[in-house]
């Protein structure tokens, strides 16, 4: 069993496709859906596969607790371009307290609601945590993600980021 209070790496498919697993020197763990989503870089697989072998890289599953419950933070803050990898990888950092390594803006966006850490790497980083808002152009009115129409005066809502925080991410460290 991997101890969850020791400080590690939790990779996502931007990470692989980066490198950071041959420079990181800290133990890395990533989920299997994640794993598949960058087993078709033939050539790296062989090098991949000794670092799983070696326990650098450990694939391991998130609880159906922890993707419960980012399922209903991406159903609060509206985020629609998650794809499964992505929830397995954010519920994992959150569940063992890894250091989520990323540079997908909507991970990173999740990632800051749920005050995981993140290791940026640097290409598309993150400014602000933002929620999307749907909003009635006539009137004014806000509404959840799932309203379509204004229920005051029948428009169609248009959908805009509010922010909501501050960002979070910690720049490059060994
Ligand atoms: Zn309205």
């Amino acid at each position: 069993m991997v101890s969850k209070t020791v400080s590690k790496f939790a990779l996502d498919a931007t990470a692989f496709y980066q490198g950071f697993h041959l420079h990181s020197d800290s133990r890395c763990i990533t989920t299997g859906l994640v794993f598949e989503e960058i087993s078709h870089i033939q050539e790296k697989l062989s090098v991949l596969e000794s670092l799983i072998s070696n326990k650098k890289i450990m694939i391991l599953e998130p609880s159906e607790d922890s993707i419960r419950k980012v399922r209903s933070i991406i159903t609060q803050i509206g985020e629609t371009r998650l794809s499964d990898a992505d929830v397995s990888i954010i519920a994992l950092s959150k569940e063992f307290n890894a250091i989520l390594v990323t540079d997908d803006f909507a991970i990173c966006n999740l990632a800051n609601t749920l005050s995981i850490e993140l290791l940026n790497l640097g290409t598309k980083g993150i400014k602000d945590t933002r929620k999307w808002i749907k909003f009635c152009k006539s009137c004014g009115r806000g509404y959840p993600p799932t309203q379509r129409v204004c229920s005051l005066c029948g428009n169609n809502l248009r959908i805009r980021f509010k922010k909501l925080i501050g960002s979070k991410s910690v720049q490059d460290q060994k």
